[in-house]
């Protein structure tokens, strides 16, 4: 599926092909909540960075979130977290592990993009009491990430997009 996206402020303009469009995942880390969730979470989609397109380059900051766990020295985390040096919108996610992917933030993306059929609530275990985790009929509940990949997931439901 071709996705269109933007920061608010329009410097930045981007544009990639993605095999896993639907925005089921609603990540409930704190980094993705602090740097790209007010109401909680953020949602990744899963594309391919060799089509990545990008117009405003020169205004694409990229953060690297440092982890600390207790009782274990501090690590920066490889993956660099795109966004906006002008405006602060959280753009796309990029890990030099996983080279041949790219994950935009469903935030970003002026495409409509699909209606998840089931909705997962992952790293839970994360998430502040203030947060009104949706739950119900539709949504998945995980302390942490689920082993299926998005790529995974999206097989399963019979909505990937190849
Ligand atoms: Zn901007
Ligand atoms: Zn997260």
């Amino acid at each position: 599926m071709h996705l269109e996206g933007s920061c608010h402020c329009g410097k930045v303009r981007f544009s990639l092909e993605a095999h896993s469009p639907v925005p089921f995942m609603h990540c409930h880390c704190s980094i993705c909540r602090k740097t790209a969730g007010s109401g909680g979470y953020a949602i990744n989609l899963g594309g391919e960075a060799a089509s990545l397109k990008v117009r405003g380059r020169k205004y694409v900051r990229i953060y690297h979130a440092v982890l600390r766990e207790t009782g274990k020295r501090a690590t920066r985390s490889p993956a660099g977290r795109h966004f906006c040096g002008e405006c602060g919108s959280a753009l796309w996610l990029w890990d030099p592990r996983w080279p041949e992917l790219v994950h935009p933030h469903a935030s970003a993306i002026d495409t409509p993009l699909p209606t998840p059929p089931e909705v997962v609530e992952a790293a839970l275990e994360f998430a502040p009491a203030w947060v009104d985790v949706p739950k119900g009929r539709g949504h998945v509940h995980h302390a942490l990430w689920p082993a299926e990949s998005l790529e995974e997931w999206h097989q399963r439901h019979r909505v990937w997009s190849p």
